[in-house]
């Protein structure tokens, strides 16, 4: 019962999400732009090119998509995850590879935040499959002990993979944001003129739009409330990518708590750190989903001290309580909604 409740809420989510980028299509333009919108890696994508090859390149771009969504998703049988995860070892494609080794290097930068082995975690609670359930703390326990990325064996040259008793990997964290690194190559191969993909709570930008002018993207309100959004920030050439309990989660029916799927590696509960919404900016898709679920799960104050050593990425951060965090880069890009005006600069 309730794994159509959480289908229809990513469906309602993710079909909010492609509507809120403003493209633009003069009649010049629109003879040079090609859209597709289609379901994969479990929600709505939306893809829309300007170029003189785009009808191309929107067709090549949805095929790498159903090709990574078949390689890496844990849930379908025969996937190269699933293969893995049912044998305990194997040998990783080209592409998994590049995630797991992306994976143990974000895991240890982030003391475990970010974690791939959260798998039997997720499978425990019963968001792999839509039984949801809120598991024992002894039940929880036990798979926590499986749930360390330092317990993997991983050879990145050859690919072998081997994992310990117990564990599994799970590339949700990073796949979408992996999937939009590829379109941006697949939109240069194709000397695409600018592009924007929506997958999911992930948005990636290619140039500009065709005027010349920055993409206006909206911020996802991750409050049930009038207010449709944070904000809009102006980006070019930029992945912008949100994680909020609200894209996943099921209410428990004996207590009335809500549960999301964004997990603590450390307690093996949904992250508690009093944040709403994490949107990270970057050139980087893959670095932006990563962190998009690390930084919720490290909470306002560590993401702040991991942003102080980094020049990669940029974040907003929606805490509980309303206040809006902004790193000092791109505050000027950022306009926030009324609702939203207690906007704290993070420098
Ligand atoms: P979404 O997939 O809804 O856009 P995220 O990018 O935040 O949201 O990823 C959440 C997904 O990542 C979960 O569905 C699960 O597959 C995986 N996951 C959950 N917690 C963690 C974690 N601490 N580290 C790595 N992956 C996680
Ligand atoms: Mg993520």
């Amino acid at each position: 019962m309730f794994g159509k409740i959480v289908r229809k809420i990513i469906l309602f989510t993710a079909a909010s999400a492609s509507f809120i980028c403003i493209s633009c299509s003069s009649p010049a333009l629109k003879s040079r732009e090609a859209e597709a919108s289609f379901i994969a890696m479990d929600t709505i994508m939306s893809i829309t090119c300007y170029g003189k090859e785009s009808a191309d390149a929107v067709s090549a771009a949805k095929e790498e998509i159903l090709r990574l969504d078949n390689l890496l998703s844990a849930e379908s049988e025969n996937s190269e995850v699933s293969l893995i995860n049912s044998a305990g070892s194997g040998v990783l494609s080209e592409d998994g590879r590049k995630l797991m080794d992306f994976s143990l290097d974000i895991f240890s930068k982030t003391d475990g935040a970010f974690d791939v082995t959260v798998y039997p975690v997720m499978k425990l609670w019963g968001f792999t499959e839509g039984k949801l359930n809120v598991p024992t703390k002894s039940e929880l326990n036990e798979v926590l002990n499986y749930c360390n990325s330092d317990n993997i064996r991983f050879d990145r040259d050859s690919g072998e993979i081997v994992l310990s008793d117990g564990q599994g990997i799970d590339f949700g964290g990073i796949a979408k944001g992996y999937a939009s690194d590829r379109l941006m190559e697949i939109f240069e191969a194709y000397d695409i003129d600018s592009a924007i993909v929506t997958l999911g709570g992930n948005i990636q930008t290619y140039h500009t739009k065709p005027d010349g002018s920055e993409w206006n993207v909206a911020i996802r309100n991750p409050f049930d409330d009038a207010e449709e959004y944070v904000g809009s920030l102006r980006v070019s050439n930029l992945a912008v990518v949100t994680s909020g309990a609200y894209e996943r989660f099921f209410v428990d029916e004996a207590s009335g708590k809500t549960y999301h799927h964004i997990i603590d590696p450390s307690t093996g509960y949904p992250a508690d750190k009093g944040i709403a919404s994490v949107t990270i900016v970057s050139s980087s898709g893959i670095l932006a989903d990563a962190l998009s679920t690390a930084c919720y799960v490290m909470g306002i104050d560590n993401s702040i001290k991991y942003w102080h050593n980094k020049d990669d990425f940029d974040f907003i951060i929606v805490t509980s309580d309303r206040e809006v965090y902004i790193t000092k880069n791109i505050s000027k890009k950022f306009t926030p909604s009324d609702s939203f005006n207690n906007v704290h600069i993070v420098q």
